[in-house]
């Protein structure tokens, strides 16, 4: 239940990662949250006050943006670079990307005992080259 990260591969050089399951704050954070504006209310004020609620609420926004960054973040693979989010919008850009990351983590010594990255191959495109019939070409002599 309280577990917040779960297993899965990147989907470009199929690396085991863990990634955040929620983008928002779950129920038990907005609660806790919550409470802990209360608390700070009471140390500030002494009981319960009307200004009270924009401290929560000030902390139920921090709450959120900081849940989202760190789920933005997660989901960049460390070891090739891959953005699934930014594919999904571009797939050029992804790939300029992943180039630059993986020329920035060829110099960097913080990834030389990395699992080394498998390129995925591309398969030529078949479908554009002319078809040749299939014509026996020896018995027209
Ligand atoms: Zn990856």
């Amino acid at each position: 239940m309280l577990k917040q990260r779960t297993s899965c591969y990147c989907a470009f050089c199929k690396t085991p990662r863990k990634v955040y399951k929620h983008k928002n704050l779950s129920y038990i954070e907005v609660l806790s949250l919550i409470f802990l504006g209360v608390l700070f209310t009471f140390v500030i004020y002494k009981s319960l006050d009307p200004r009270g609620l924009l401290i929560v609420g000030g902390l139920l926004i921090v709450g959120e943006i900081f849940t989202q960054v760190k789920w933005r973040s997660a989901m960049v693979c460390q070891n090739c670079g891959f953005d699934p989010i930014l594919y999904l919008r571009d797939h050029e850009l992804a790939g300029l990307k992943i180039k630059a990351f993986l020329e920035k983590r060829a110099d960097s010594p913080a990834h030389l005992l990395r699992p080394p990255v498998i390129l995925p191959k591309v398969k030529a495109d078949t479908s554009l080259k002319p078809r040749a019939t299939s014509q026996n070409l020896s018995l027209k002599v």
